[in-house]
């Protein structure tokens, strides 16, 4: 289920940072590192983003089939967005001491703007279709305290307004809750990782926000 997905999305993200290694290329032959990704990261972020939500619109339709969910209803891809891309190159060229450490800041960002486009679509879709409740998070297995925690609560989101929490790197997906069949993601506890109270602090704030 979300496991192909999910890989589809790190297929992605490595074509993505086969873009990104030609711009490298451009700063390491002298080339300014925030002129250059200001220009060109944004288009990046949506040529790939709207690949992972075109990719997460087909994928729905196929759960939909599966689930053998009834009514008529085609998923659509959220719109291609570059989502703060800008920011994203201020931040990094702002924090980074030296480019190798650009480099991982730039592609975290990128790998989370891609699978956001991809988590949108499936959150978005389940909550115009009659035939879903509503979403579920799903961890990948490797998720950090704060998702893992959240995963944990097994909750089905239902509400247009509760936005997918993710940051860089972050393997989170979103999976479909079917009307009338089980939840894909059952209640947890999240296992060996000791929360922080920021962690938990970071929880309350999103459950009391959604
Ligand atoms: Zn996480």
């Amino acid at each position: 289920m979300a496991a192909s997905l999910r890989a589809e999305t790190a297929s992605l993200v490595r074509l993505a940072d086969l873009d990104l290694s030609r711009l490298w290329r451009l700063v390491a032959a002298g080339a300014n590192a925030g002129e250059a990704l200001h220009d060109l990261l944004p288009a990046i972020v949506r040529e790939y983003g709207a690949a992972g939500g075109a990719m997460a619109a087909e994928w729905y339709d196929q759960q939909r089939e599966k689930a053998g969910a009834s009514g008529r209803f085609y998923a659509l891809p959220i719109s291609p967005d570059d989502r703060g891309a800008h920011s994203l190159v201020s931040w990094a060229v702002g924090t980074a001491t030296d480019g190798a450490a650009l480099q991982s800041l730039i592609l975290g960002g990128v790998q989370r703007r891609i699978a956001d486009h991809v988590r949108l679509t499936v959150t978005s879709n389940s909550i115009d279709d009659r035939a879903a409740a509503g979403w579920q998070r799903v961890t990948d297995g490797n998720a950090c305290t704060f998702c893992s925690m959240l995963a944990g609560r097994g909750s089905v989101y239902s509400e247009a307004t509760a936005d997918f929490a993710s940051h860089d790197e972050c393997g989170c997906s979103a999976t479909v809750a079917w009307r009338g069949q089980p939840v894909p993601v059952k209640p947890f506890t999240p296992s060996a990782k000791t929360s922080t109270e920021a962690d938990r602090a970071r929880v309350r704030e999103y459950l009391r926000t959604h």
